[in-house]
């Protein structure tokens, strides 16, 4: 993951910051709300919409399971198109595979389209220490990267910023890296997007190299697909002479017939669109038309380890429409840093643990990032049960965290920690196997139910716990009780 998120404290402590910045809950809520609601009318436009979503589902699960079939194919498709395909295990081998790349060229820069994975591996990190400069070019990453900020969304990475704050960055930042900002720059989306256009054109036509990710591969013919709104993934997609598209193996379809069904879904739950004002696609090189060398990166970087697992794979179908956070009551209150990686929300919470593993304390801490309310499983256009994986990574940080592999099973490693709980589920399980103790117990309970305290006297988590929740009344007489007395016989 990048670079700029190690470290980070777990999520209750990173959110609590945001929680408390008004400004930022400002932001946040004015924007999801407005993306939520523009969403719900561009789906709702659409009468086979549950189909589609199955649909999506089912082609997803099918490459899923026949990941290393479509691989091979896709490999040879780009290699007869004339493209170059290599493979990263990980973000360190990505990293290196294109920083040579880009050396070979003799060029110190290059542009990017907007790519969650080459922020995930850290690739402008990377650059950065081989002496190549990389400048991103879609509006909200360039707001983000002018101010040396971290993305904290998906589709729209400087959601935490409003006008104002936008047009300072600009006027300050826009100088060191090229073309000023003009002067006299007010905060009107015109005026910011034509200074942002100024400022990137005369990269685009000076760039020699592009890098890119892909929304989609399709394996028949081995051809990229990038969508997008602003069209400056198809300057950077045309105009250099080379391109270099790092991509996560899991964006396979098998075919342009299964594409159709995401170029629907994907801009209706994204930006609420009908269709993409962008989609470029390119297969390998063509003479005279586009970049004459084009290299592709497929990327692990912990998907076969996320594919291994049964229930948390479902996470690879994600098409990164960021639908899911903009529902999510706890993303919009705690925003996009607080998930400690370039995946906020709540994909963010089921994808980070399991692509780096629950050892450190923001990854163990993130499948708790959630209220299970499962709005999140409502919107998603490819019906990943994020709520269920959830609680599922919940079981593997409390077993002890660390997953192994043996052969194509996924093991969990033997529980320890947790001394309380462990103890109180003993204790439960020597009660239950003696239902007579299970029937004095409650006879005691209900005969000193008045004695019982509503919140737990003693400071700690115990007090924090019962704090915020109701008690339910203890009956006079228990059940077993009751039942005997009226209906004649124990059960
Ligand atoms: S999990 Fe579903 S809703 Fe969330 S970003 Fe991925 S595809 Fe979109």
């Amino acid at each position: 993951m990048s670079g700029t998120f190690v470290g980070m404290p777990a999520f209750p402590k990173a959110a609590h910051e945001a929680v408390n910045n008004p400004t930022l809950r400002g932001n946040l809520r004015h924007a999801t709300h407005t993306i939520r609601a523009k969403r719900e009318k561009a789906v709702a436009e659409v009468s086979d919409w549950a189909e589609l979503r199955e649909a999506g589902k089912r082609i997803k699960d099918h490459t899923l399971r026949h990941l290393d079939d479509y691989l091979v194919q896709l490999e040879e498709s780009v290699t007869a198109a004339g493209g170059i395909v290599h493979w990263a295990a990980d973000a360190e081998e990505a990293n290196r595979i294109v920083t040579e790349l880009v050396k070979a060229t003799g060029e110190s820069e290059v542009v990017k389209v907007k790519s969650m994975a080459t922020q995930e591996i850290g690739l402008n990190e990377a650059l950065e220490e081989a002496g190549i400069r990389a400048y991103e070019t879609d509006l909200a990453e360039l707001i983000v990267q002018l101010g040396k900020d971290r993305p904290s969304h998906i589709l729209v990475p400087a959601i935490h910023r409003n006008r104002g704050e936008i047009r300072d960055i600009f006027e300050r930042e826009m100088s060191e890296w090229g073309r000023p900002a003009p002067q006299g720059l007010t905060d009107t989306p015109a005026e910011l997007a034509e200074a942002a256009r100024l400022h990137l054109r005369e990269k685009f036509l000076r760039a020699k190299v592009g890098i890119s990710g892909a929304n989609f591969m399709v394996a028949e013919t081995g051809t990229l697909v990038v969508v997008e709104s602003e069209g400056n993934g198809r300057m950077c997609l045309t105009l250099p002479e080379t391109l270099i598209s790092v991509v996560g193996i899991e964006k396979i379809v098998p075919t342009w017939q299964d594409l159709e069904v995401f170029l629907q879904t994907l801009p209706r739950s994204s930006t609420a669109e009908r269709m993409n004002p962008y989609t470029s696609t390119w297969t390998g090189t063509t003479d005279g038309d586009g970049p004459k060398t084009f290299h592709l990166v497929l990327l692990d970087n912990g998907r076969t380890d996320t594919l291994a697992d049964e229930v948390g794979r479902q996470a690879l179908r994600c098409i990164r429409c960021s639908a899911c956070l903009n529902v999510c009551p706890v993303y919009e209150r705690a925003g996009g840093h607080a998930y400690g990686s370039v995946y906020p929300g709540p994909i963010g919470a089921i994808l980070s643990p399991q692509l780096r593993g629950t050892t450190s304390e923001i990854d163990a801490s993130l499948p708790y990032a959630s209220s299970l309310c499962g709005a999140c499983y409502e919107v998603c256009p490819v019906a990943i049960d994020i709520p269920e994986v959830l609680v599922h990574l919940r079981e593997r940080v409390v077993q002890g965290g660390e997953v192994t592999r043996e052969g194509n099973k996924v093991v969990l490693k033997p529980a320890k920690g947790h001394a309380a709980e462990r103890a109180a589920m003993r204790a439960a399980r020597w009660a239950f196997a003696r239902p007579g103790a299970v029937r004095a117990g409650q006879r005691l309970a209900s005969r000193t139910r008045r004695l019982h305290p509503r919140r737990l006297p003693l400071p700690g988590p115990g007090k924090a716990w019962s704090e915020t929740r109701d008690l339910p009344p203890v009956p006079a007489e228990p059940f077993r009780d009751w039942w005997q007395r009226t209906q004649g016989s124990a059960k």
